[in-house]
Parts: structure tokens; sequence; C-alpha cells
């Protein structure tokens, strides 16, 4: 991700919706304000003295900070992702409510879904406002990702408000009583993607911050079933965020 400051871009309001309450600058207080300060500061300096290699050092950790700063309206570019190499393909926004994560919700949770249907199913009732739901990504089976909805916003797709406003959702394309839905390029790319989400918000890779739908309190859901290997998924998960290629890697 490209976004070097943390200059308020106000772009239109979109419609706010009243219950979303902790949006905008509302987190804002005195504490977390002065240590954006010192740390800034710091990491000029350092980079001034230093020379360009911690120059560009300094602008990935500025980078990496600006993203954590609460009450700091992030700037959006229409088309950004979160995730490297994710395609933009944009939900309808009655689908999601706009927020500011992590700033107003922690996001500590990831969880899993399967489409019961395929990738193009999945976009398409995701871009239809009549649906009601819809996840952050969508993986297909080759690998391939969408992204739907931004991480800073909050998507309908646990079927639980409390876990939507903590949560990223990632679907699956296939079926969860049909194991050949779950192809090896998908497991490897939704493990990078779900390893990369744990790096921006200091998730642990565990079974209890990546869940499937069904353990989501009160669903009727049964995704991602019982085909869904939890134990390859997480050996695969952690073994996209030891790779030393990625320390230090926006997204
Ligand atoms: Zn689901």
């Amino acid at each position: 991700m490209g976004d070097e400051n943390a200059e308020h871009t106000e772009k239109a309001a979109r419609a706010e919706k009243p219950e979303s309450g902790a949006s905008g600058d509302s987190g804002a207080g005195a504490e977390p304000e002065r240590r954006r300060g010192s740390t800034r500061r710091a990491l000029l300096l350092g980079g001034a003295a230093v020379g360009v290699g911690a120059a560009v050092l300094a602008r990935e950790e500025l980078g990496r900070l600006w993203w954590r700063v609460p009450g700091v309206v992030k700037k959006r570019k229409e088309g950004e992702v979160d995730a490297r190499g994710a395609q933009w393909i944009a939900a309808s926004s009655a689908n999601w409510r706009r927020a500011d994560r992590p700033s107003d919700y922690d996001i500590d949770r990831i969880v899993i879904h399967v489409v019961q249907g395929g990738y193009a199913t999945a976009l398409k009732v995701f871009k239809d406002p009549g649906h009601g739901a819809a996840a952050h990504y969508v993986v297909r089976k080759d690998g391939h990702i969408a992204q739907m909805i931004r991480e800073l916003d909050v998507a309908f797709h646990a079927g639980n408000r409390s876990m939507n406003e903590r949560s990223v959702g990632i679907e699956h394309e296939g079926f969860v009583d049909e194991k050949s839905s779950f192809t090896d390029a998908m497991y490897v790319a939704s493990a990078r993607l779900t390893a990369g989400i744990c790096e921006r918000y200091d998730i642990p890779v565990d079974r209890e911050h990546i869940i499937g739908h069904v353990e989501v309190e009160g669903t009727d859901h049964t995704d991602p079933g019982p085909h869904w290997d939890w134990g390859r998924y997480l050996r695969l998960v952690r073994r996209e965020r030891d790779r030393p290629a990625r320390a230090g890697t926006p997204a």
C-alpha cells in the first residue's frame, strides 16, 4: 500500500449510518497524538542522520504506524486494496458499513467462509444491494483473490454485528460438502492473505482468532464444513507469516 501520510482527504461523506457511532475522529485522545508526534520525529531524524537506507526504512515504518494511529481518517483511493495482488471489485455499499478500523474497532478475528457456489456467484451477490451481505475477500480455486470491501470497513459477513466489527471475512468458492472445492492453490493463496491480515493487526495465528463461520455465535451456517483442513491451513498461514521476504513488506 502506498499511503505515506495521514492527510485528511475527506471525500464526500458517504452516508454514515447513525449506529456506526465510533467512526471518524471520536477516538482521538491526547495520548495517541503525543505518541504519534514523537514517533514521527524520531523516525525522521533517524532517516536524515543515517541516510537513504534508513529513510526508506523509516518511511515503511511510518506507513505501518500510521495505519494504527487512532482518530486519523485514512486516505482512501478508489480501487486500492489491502492485500497485495488482490483485484479490487467493489461490493455494493449496501452490504457493508463505512468504518475506520482498526482505530474505531480492533480487528482480532478472521472468519473463513465457503460460498456454496462459484466465484462468479459470490461476486454477483456481493455486488447486489439486495443481498444484504458480503465479505471482504473472495478466493478462487486457482488462487486469484478479489477484494470487495476495504479492511477499514465493516463487512456484513458473519451474521453477527460485533463479530462483523472485529473481523475480516474471507469467502472461498465451492461447497462445504465437496472436498475437491478446496484446491492447493486456494489454500496457499488464502493462507497468504490471512498471514498478511494477521501481520497488519497483530492477530495470533491460532484457531481462537481464525475461525469458521460455523463458530460465530448464533449462526446457523455450517461453513467452511468438514472438508476444510484447518491443520493444513494454519500450517500454511504460519509458513507465510514466517517467510523472511515478508518482513517489513506492507500488505
Ligand atoms: Zn459463511
